[in-house]
């Protein structure tokens, strides 16, 4: 009887480790068409500069974490990033502003700003030069709140903390090991909500969309002794994983980045989201022509006969086109593509590559900030 008992538990625990195994062979399957797809790439014709960055990111001085600005020079560093947007928890006695990473670093351009919180429970991500950036928009009350510069349309955090501890566990177990990054892929969601409200929150304001990292380094499974001691762990979120997530591509018109233009570029949404995870975004442009204006994400233009838009993405690719939170356009195959604009209204653009929705389902690789037709 028992011998029996053990011999269906022990099977019913292998049945319920296929959905793993195919998961991981799901990953496999996407890194090697993610390595395929970048021998696809092609060139970009452009004047302007591209820096890619990462945005939310905590270091041990805000509490949470136990990451060092060493940890962090390092991530960036192998991650090849021109900057990192610091947004440390507010302490009471000291600035954690003041005292954390800004400037010139190992290479790395770094900005000093906080995350606080509001009376009501909204939060903010605040940068140097007054820019403030709405923090999980989902639950934010307060879109009057004067001031805001952009929205965090999504964030690493929200979106794993939905995930079943349960799978993520077996996940971890199965896939950890040979694809530490694109683990992540299995979890990854289009942030359906956030945009929704970014849409809206568009009609009335102009608003730089921004993906938040929110790295803290503090994400794991481990095994510790009674005195606190790690006897065996596997880290999820070190930085350098969290920072090959997804990424701010900021454009600009010179090739150096100082803190001032990165804020201005910021400030102005002349910038892109990239979940590079899935491929380098780099070389996506979302540009607007008019008589002689020629604008990018980000700006505005004015409505005349032969405004057009104008789309290219860095591999053939899935192109949406919002207008107003509405799609107007639905198009793949698309590396170039022109739009004559009859109507005014904030228009944006996500981009699929259709090899991976076929493995992953329907995630955005790219995000675009608006232009605006007025
Ligand atoms: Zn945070």
């Amino acid at each position: 009887m028992f011998k029996k008992i053990l011999i269906a538990f022990i099977l019913v625990f292998l049945l319920v480790q296929i959905p793993f195994a195919y998961r991981r062979y799901k990953l496999r399957k996407l890194s090697a068409t993610i390595r395929q797809l970048n021998s696809q790439r092609t060139h970009t014709p452009t004047n302007l500069n591209e820096h890619k960055g990462v945005v939310h990111v905590h270091s041990f001085l805000g509490g949470h974490s136990s990451g060092t600005f060493s940890d962090i020079i390092a991530a960036a560093q192998a991650n090849q990033l021109n900057f990192v947007i610091m947004t440390e928890h507010t302490e009471k006695d000291f600035d954690t502003a003041a005292m954390t990473l800004q400037g010139l670093h190992g290479g790395v351009l770094f900005i000093n700003g906080n995350e606080t919180s509001a009376a009501n429970g909204d939060r903010l991500l605040t940068l140097p030069n007054d820019i403030a950036i709405v923090a999980y928009p989902e639950d934010f009350k307060n879109w009057e709140t004067p001031g805001v510069d952009g929205v965090e349309i999504y964030n690493v955090f929200t979106n794993t903390r939905r995930a079943n501890p349960l799978v993520a566990l077996f996940d971890v177990l199965w896939s950890h090991r040979a694809y530490p990054d694109l683990l992540f892929a299995l979890y990854y969601e289009r942030p359906n909500e956030s945009l929704k409200k970014w849409d809206q929150a568009l009609a009335r304001a102009r608003l730089t969309a921004t993906p938040g990292n929110d790295s803290h380094a503090n994400v794991g499974i481990s095994l510790r002794d009674s005195s606190g001691k790690t006897l065996a762990g596997i880290q999820l979120d070190p930085y350098e994983t969290s920072f090959r997530l997804v990424r701010l591509h900021v454009l600009t018109d010179s090739k150096a980045l100082d803190t001032e233009q990165l804020l201005a570029a910021l400030k102005a949404g002349h910038s892109f989201i990239g979940f590079d995870l899935f491929g380098d975004t780099t070389g996506f442009r979302f540009e607007a022509e008019s008589g002689p204006e020629r604008k990018i994400q980000g700006d505005e233009i004015p409505l005349q006969n032969d405004t057009r838009l104008r789309i290219h993405t860095p591999i053939p690719s899935r192109v949406v086109l919002f207008k107003d939170g509405s799609v107007i356009l639905n198009e793949a195959g698309i590396t170039t593509k022109e739009i004559p604009v009859t109507e005014r209204g904030v228009y944006r653009v996500e981009v699929y590559v259709p090899e991976v929705e076929q493995i992953i389902g329907e995630k955005p690789w790219i995000i675009s900030n608006p232009i605006y037709v007025r």
